[in-house]
């Protein structure tokens, strides 16, 4: 496996996107996270960037070219939720969760396409999530970014897939970060007793999934939704 090869995760300061750089930091790969508050974990560089902010975006890109060299995995993790029932979603709601999770992944996938395309070689990981398939009352927002990036991967895949890079989707189930800790206790016992594995999911799990994605060992895997769910998406 090339352990040092440089890699990009979009909000690596907390959760899923903090867990997956240090996987890679552990692995030996050169890690730049982006953040707009707070800092990556230890050994990785971070750069602030607003997903939602093209600009924001090419700039952290050229900061980490100049400072760890060309971005040749780059894992969309960044993303929010605004969970409301339909006739309650405001357009604000829908509009902010879609440029953040479905827009920020185009964002910095497109910019990180250049060097790809240049080294012939690439590996792109989209961070959906089971409710993008699996679908969840109060989540149509959420719901329609991340199944999205499924239609996103597999394009991506037909369009670049002869140049040596993948594209893939990982979709994690109820992952323990600050975001599932925003559910209502109620809210989360229902959602256990319909995993399999009865339990949460740790960020650990979701990592160690992206790591071997953008291994050597996945160079044959492209267009794939992989779930890491407990079983929740029975594969989708
Ligand atoms: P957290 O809420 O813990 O972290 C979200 C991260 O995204 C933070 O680093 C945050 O940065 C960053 N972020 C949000 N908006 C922007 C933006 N506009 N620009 C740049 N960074 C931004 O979430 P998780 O770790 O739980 O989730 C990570 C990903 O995994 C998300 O895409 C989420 O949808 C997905 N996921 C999570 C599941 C779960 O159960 N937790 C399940 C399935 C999918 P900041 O700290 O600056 O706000």
């Amino acid at each position: 496996m090339s352990t040092d090869r440089v890699v990009l995760v979009t909000g690596g300061n907390r959760g899923i996107g903090r867990a997956i750089a240090e996987r890679f930091v552990s692995a030996g790969y050169k890690v730049a996270v982006t953040a707009r508050s707070g800092e990556g974990p230890e050994g990785t560089l971070t750069v602030r960037a607003d997903v939602t902010d093209a600009a924001a975006v090419d700039a952290a890109f050229t900061e980490v070219e100049n400072t760890l060299g060309p971005v040749e995995i780059v894992v969309a993790n960044a993303g929010i939720t605004k969970d409301t029932l339909l006739l309650r979603m405001t357009e604000d709601d829908f509009d902010s969760v879609v440029s953040t999770n479905l827009g920020g992944a185009f964002r910095v996938v497109k910019r990180a396409s250049k060097g790809m395309l240049r080294a012939k070689w690439g590996r792109v990981i989209l961070i959906s999530s089971v409710v993008g398939l699996y679908g969840s009352p109060g989540q149509i927002n959420y719901a329609a970014s991340k199944s999205a990036l499924v239609g996103f991967a597999r394009s991506l895949t037909r369009e670049l897939g002869g140049r040596g890079i993948t594209a893939n989707v990982v979709a994690p189930g109820f992952i323990e970060t600050d975001m599932t800790a925003e559910l209502s206790d109620e809210t989360q016992a229902e959602y256990k007793k319909s995993i399999p594995a009865g339990r949460y999911g740790s960020a650990d799990e979701v990592a160690g999934v992206v790591t071997w994605i953008a291994s050597d060992d996945a160079a044959y895997i492209s267009g794939a939704v992989i779930p890491v769910d407990g079983g929740l998406g029975m594969g989708h």
